[in-house]
């Protein structure tokens, strides 16, 4: 019979694989604590309004890429495709915005876009979200980013290219949209299907295209930055200049619009050249009015979600805290030792130490093979002469050195090592 494979654009997250995403995961909760964020855990599922609302008509999420069916022919769903409206709707559904005047939260976990699967891209990947709810102030944006970084920086990463842009607000947005329309217009022969059809709906999805024909036209269309508000205006450059302080350099990009509608001033994206095609390692950005949109009050918020795949792949393997291989493992000859070994095998994992041994009566020098295999630290080796001694040898995988231990003692000398 065939075997059943798993879904295109799912993937299997194998071990050791599965150690690095621990140490990942581990770092995010240390590094995001110490600036004051909890975390929060969110339902995969979510009605299909709430990311109709939340992340807009017209973007490619929405439009082509969400999970969506019908419930029993009653209710539509959706597999959530990010974070950032499931936070606010939680956020507003259990009003933490009475309690505090500022939230800070991260959420790790799956989201799911119908995108064409490709390396650094699949159906069902995982993020690393953060929102602070709450505060405008520029120090805010520039403090998240410099958590950001502190914690690409942690996890081991080395030539990040941070840009930054601002999108402005719904006071000087406008007349940027509108400038963006009639330079559009101008050209509309050379945009591809899609982008001629966004002029009308979305004119700023545009800049996401990845049509060639698209990008260059866009490299010469206006820049957002030529249209900033005084306010925005010195809401981007306080942003700039707390992150110096920081030594964080960035690059302005000011073409960066991001894939989502409800960005507004600070957006910002993080790359890397050692990621090929799918480059973007991360992006985030501020959002005055999303909160409204969903119905909540005027609340300001800003986030950032990174790849948690693309993540993984640009850590080494090996990079992790994590143990390779066990610290003992137990050879045992013969159906005596085999008994003795199971039980203090298992004493031992019951005292936090891990252990291995094999049931299948095999040959020492297979299981040898087996305990180099694992990486074991240490080996025992267990045969009825043993037992009958009261003692073993305790076999130092690293030093290539052994010991005679006395069995009574031996649990005792493990943890000495464990320690
Ligand atoms: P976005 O929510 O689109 O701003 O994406 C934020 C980050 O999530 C990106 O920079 C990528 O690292 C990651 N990402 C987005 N879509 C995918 C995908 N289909 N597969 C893997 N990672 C993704």
């Amino acid at each position: 019979m065939k075997i059943i494979t798993a879904v295109r654009g799912f993937k299997d997250i194998l071990p050791p694989e599965t150690d690095k995403w621990r140490h990942i995961e581990d770092t995010a909760h240390e590094v995001f604590r110490a600036f004051g964020f909890n975390e929060i855990r969110l339902p995969l599922l979510e009605k299909t309004e709430l990311f109709r609302r939340g992340i807009g008509e017209s973007t490619d999420i929405v439009e082509k890429e969400m999970y969506t069916f019908l419930d029993r022919g009653e209710e539509s769903l959706t597999l959530r495709p990010e974070a950032t409206a499931s936070v606010i709707r939680a956020y507003l559904e259990h009003s933490l915005h009475a309690a505090e005047s500022v939230t800070k939260l991260f959420t790790i976990g799956p989201m799911f876009r119908r995108e064409r699967p490709q390396k650094g891209r699949y159906r069902q990947f995982n993020q690393i979200d953060v929102e602070v709810l709450g505060p405008d102030d520029p120090r805010t944006d520039a403090e998240l980013i410099l958590m950001m970084i502190h914690f690409l920086r942690r996890i081991g990463l080395k030539n990040l290219n941070l840009e930054l842009n601002s999108l402005g607000c719904a006071q000087c947005r406008p007349a940027f949209r509108d400038a963006i329309v009639t330079f559009l217009r101008g050209s509309e022969e050379n945009l591809c299907g899609d982008c001629r059809r966004r002029i009308g709906t979305n004119p700023l999805r545009v800049f996401d295209c990845k049509v060639e024909q698209c990008g260059e036209l866009v490299s010469q269309a206006p820049n957002m930055a030529d249209f900033l508000c005084p306010e925005c205006r010195e809401h981007f450059e306080k942003v700039q200049s707390s992150l110096s302080l920081f030594q964080i350099s960035c690059k302005i990009n000011p073409k960066m619009v991001r894939g989502l509608d409800y960005y507004t001033r600070t957006t910002f994206e993080v790359t890397t050249e050692f990621l090929g095609a799918q480059n973007a390692i991360l992006g985030g950005g501020r959002y005055d009015h999303l909160v409204q949109e969903l119905g909540g009050p005027d609340i300001s918020g800003i986030g950032f979600a990174i790849g948690f795949e693309r993540l993984a792949s640009l850590i080494p393997e090996g990079e992790t805290d994590t143990p390779a291989g066990p610290l003992l493992f137990i050879a045992a000859l013969g159906d005596r030792a085999l008994g003795n070994a199971f039980s203090l095998c298992n004493r031992l994992r019951m005292k936090g130490i891990r252990v291995d041994m094999d049931y299948g009566g095999r040959s020492l020098k297979s299981q040898m093979k087996r305990a180099n295999k694992l990486n074991s630290a240490f080996t025992l080796i267990l045969g009825d002469r043993e037992i009958d001694e009261n003692r073993a040898l305790l076999r130092n995988m690293i030093a290539s050195t052994q010991e005679e231990v006395g069995l009574d003692e031996l649990e005792e000398t493990i943890m000495k090592i464990a320690r």
